[in-house]
């Protein structure tokens, strides 16, 4: 199956769009299961804190399919859930609830009302991180506490099936009953059994049999009484209501494989009789300095660490696109320097230096274009091939900047985009011209992030605004421009 590429019309046969599939562990030529349409489900963040440089890579991954499956002529129906309860912070149904855990770390009363203030924060910064990182907005967000109604649906028929049992503390999921329960793989179901002796809760018959209802004093009233569904059940339950029964596509990060995403399909498939999800594609992981991100590090770098030492949204997207999704990545501020610098001779090249050319898209390095982003999403190779354009004296700089521009409907870098930072980072004072003010509030908040008072030194940045000045952190310091 070809792509019908309609926004994009070219000549010759183009190469088909293939993508690696979780579940077959093989690259298959994409094909939807309408025509035109592709209907993609992505999890979403736990929204108890904010997102870290490893989870947002998750999400570029699924922006950069959904660009590419654009490219090639679909119209993307697309949904991102939040989580905004009851996830455990063991993939296992014990351990600690995340959105529990952020209010008692917020001094927060534990009850559905201050859960949703909560979420409403970290909700609102993701919108920001994604707008940072130039991420299309999905078709729809979902909130888990929006869709209780259709979760506790969901578990009904999963039990008039025989699918279920009562614990308790709640209904699980019997395993036993779905013969593939595991298909999707990275899970040892026998490993587990003769594992078993730690099982915190001995009332399972199988060690994998997940909570599809969670009982405890907080929650929404059930059939099986108050609590909280599971979290794999927000996400069934979610797809079916925005997108229907079946979809081509379900993403996430690789630690979804074991338990969620195995689990999203047992449940899914028991309750319809049919193949939930076409396609199940998943990111590698992002490391800190070589390290596991993880809270007891402290390494979960987030966005605002980013934009403290001086770097954008949109360097940040430019290093992580270099390497492929399904690749292990390591992140680091010497790399994103290295990125910046790229990103930025690139950019001051298309806008200053080129800023009047006019030219042609190049059709040979278009159709090689096609041929990375169609081979499973090679971004890599997409931007080796930038430079070899930018290095090619055969093109002329107009047909550069042309071809260049064009592959950023997919790399979506804002080249296309009047580069304000390019103009900004011309408008930088000199010492002697930043008025003595200045120089005291941008003196005291260095003190204050030194001593990683954020509070503080937010505030001191906006006096700096206020005063009609622009602070932007840099690789040297501080620099400040006027507004
Ligand atoms: P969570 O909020 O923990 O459910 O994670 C949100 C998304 O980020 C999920 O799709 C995870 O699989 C993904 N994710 C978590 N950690 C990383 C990481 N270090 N690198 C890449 N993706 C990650
Ligand atoms: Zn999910």
């Amino acid at each position: 199956m070809f792509g019908l590429f309609k926004k994009n019309s070219y000549p010759t046969e183009l190469p088909p769009l293939v993508l690696f599939n979780t579940e077959s562990k093989a690259l298959e030529v994409f094909s939807p299961l309408e025509p035109h349409t592709v209907k993609m489900y992505s999890c979403g963040p736990t929204v108890y804190d904010y997102v870290h440089v490893g989870n947002l890579r998750a999400y570029l991954f699924a922006d950069t399919l959904k660009r590419v499956l654009e490219y090639n002529g679909y119209e993307v129906i697309h949904t991102m859930n939040f989580t905004d309860f009851g996830h455990l912070t063991s993939d296992a149904d014990d351990g600690d609830d995340k959105m529990m855990k952020g209010l008692r770390r917020e001094g927060m009363d534990v009850s559905l009302a201050s859960m949703r203030l909560l979420s409403d924060r970290f909700i609102d910064s993701f919108y920001k991180d994604s707008e940072a990182l130039n991420l299309l907005p999905p078709t729809q967000y979902t909130r888990a506490s929006d869709f209780v109604k259709e979760q506790i649906a969901l578990i009904k028929t999963l039990d008039e099936k025989g699918y279920l049992y009562k614990t308790g503390d709640g209904m699980y999921f019997d395993i036993s009953k779905f013969p593939s329960y595991g298909r999707l793989g990275n899970i040892d179901l026998e490993g587990l059994r003769s594992g078993a002796r730690v099982e915190v809760n001995t009332e399972k018959k199988h060690p994998a049999d997940f909570a599809v209802w969670k009982n405890g004093e907080l929650g929404w009233e059930s059939p099986w009484g108050v609590g909280f569904p599971g979290w794999h059940i927000e996400c069934s339950a979610m797809a079916f209501a925005t997108l229907g029964k079946q979809i081509d596509i379900h993403t996430g990060g690789v630690d979804n494989i074991p338990t969620h995403h195995n689990g999203e399909i047992a449940q899914c498939e028991s309750a319809t009789g049919k193949q939930f999800s076409k396609y199940w594609m998943h990111n590698e992981h992002l490391s800190v300095d070589g390290e596991k991100i993880a809270k007891s590090t402290g390494n979960g770098i987030i966005m605002r660490d980013i934009a403290e030492k001086g770097f954008s949204g949109l360097e940040l997207r430019y290093l992580l696109l270099q390497s492929h999704y399904r690749a292990k990545a390591n992140f680091s501020f010497e790399a994103l320097t290295g990125a910046k610098q790229a990103f930025t001779r690139l950019r001051t090249q298309l806008f200053v230096e080129w800023k009047d050319e006019k030219g042609k898209l190049h059709p040979t390095y278009h159709a090689r274009f096609y041929e990375a982003i169609n081979n499973d999403l090679n971004t890599p190779q997409a931007i080796a091939l930038i430079w070899e354009i930018q290095k090619d004296d055969t093109l002329t700089p107009g047909d550069k900047k042309t071809t260049i521009l064009e592959f950023d409907a997919v790399l979506g870098l804002g080249l296309t985009d009047d580069p304000s930072d390019i103009v900004e980072s011309m408008g930088i004072l000199s010492l002697d011209a930043i008025p003595e003010k200045i120089k005291a509030y941008i003196e005291e908040r260095e003190v204050a992030r030194i001593a990683r008072n954020w509070t503080e030194a937010d505030r001191l940045r906006s006096a700096v605004e206020l005063a009609g000045y622009t602070l932007k952190d840099g690789p040297e310091g501080p620099q400040v421009l006027k507004k």
